[in-house]
């Protein structure tokens, strides 16, 4: 850490001591460190400088007036459990919800037994592209979790073992997104810009039509009941 604090500004007329030498022993002003640390959703680099700066904070020793800010990402359904971690289970929950499927298959059926058309398997291998990661959620104004949530319920329904249960799963999924305290969706569109795994706004749509046509065979078969809805 010495190196640091004694180390030189250097450009391309040669090096100058660091401005930090001189406020500090020169006159006699107690130099004091702000470091504001802001966390990126899904950039491991974040965890290795984060431990590098505590080993550098320790080798320098306790020094009173130094402030040291943590800012994690913000979203209600995430809530921060320490320093710039997070608490992502509400996603774990919203797969519970019924991202899955259930109805018994038996054993692997041959590749070939089960027509797929080559569009709705490529966009279903792009829907389960997605990592969880959560950082549509952290870059959305709304902290909606739009984007994740319609990945997971389109990786099924583009395919033909997602189908039983179809419907009962976009229900089931969207109450739990919205029991989770998620924002809705006011198609800013910063999700899609940030996603890592490249997952777009037409899982949403897909989302959205899945859920009206839903929410009407549930309205035909129980009258009276009523939605949520997807924002
Ligand atoms: S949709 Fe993209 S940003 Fe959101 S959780 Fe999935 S991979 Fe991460």
């Amino acid at each position: 850490m010495d190196d640091v604090l004694e180390g030189a500004v250097c450009g391309i007329d040669g090096c100058t001591p660091a401005a930090f030498d001189q406020v500090g022993p020169a006159s006699g002003a107690k130099a004091t460190l702000a470091i504001e640390v802001i966390s990126d959703a899904i950039c491991p680099w974040c965890w290795v400088a984060k431990r590098r700066l505590n080993r550098a904070l320790a080798a320098l020793g306790a020094r009173g007036g130094d402030a040291l800010t943590l800012e994690p990402f913000r979203a209600e359904a995430f809530p921060v459990t320490r320093d710039l971690m997070v608490d992502r289970s509400a996603f774990d929950r919203i797969i519970a919800a019924g991202g899955f499927i259930s109805v018994p298959i038996g054993a692997a059926p041959d590749a070939n037994a089960m027509p797929v058309r080559k569009e709705n398997a490529d966009l279903a291998m792009d829907a389960a592209a997605c990592i969880g990661c959560g950082a549509c959620v952290a870059a959305c104004p709304n902290a909606s979790a739009m984007l994740f949530t319609s990945a997971k319920i389109s990786q099924l329904a583009l395919l033909p073992q997602g189908q039983p249960e179809r419907y009962e799963r976009v229900l089931n999924m969207v109450a739990q997104m919205d029991a989770e305290q998620f924002g809705s969706c006011t198609n800013h569109g910063e999700c899609e810009a940030t996603c890592p795994k490249g997952i777009n706004l037409n899982m949403i749509a897909r989302m959205n039509r899945d859920y009206i046509k839903a929410t009407l065979l549930r309205g035909r078969r129980d009258p009276g009941t009523g939605g949520e809805g997807v924002g």
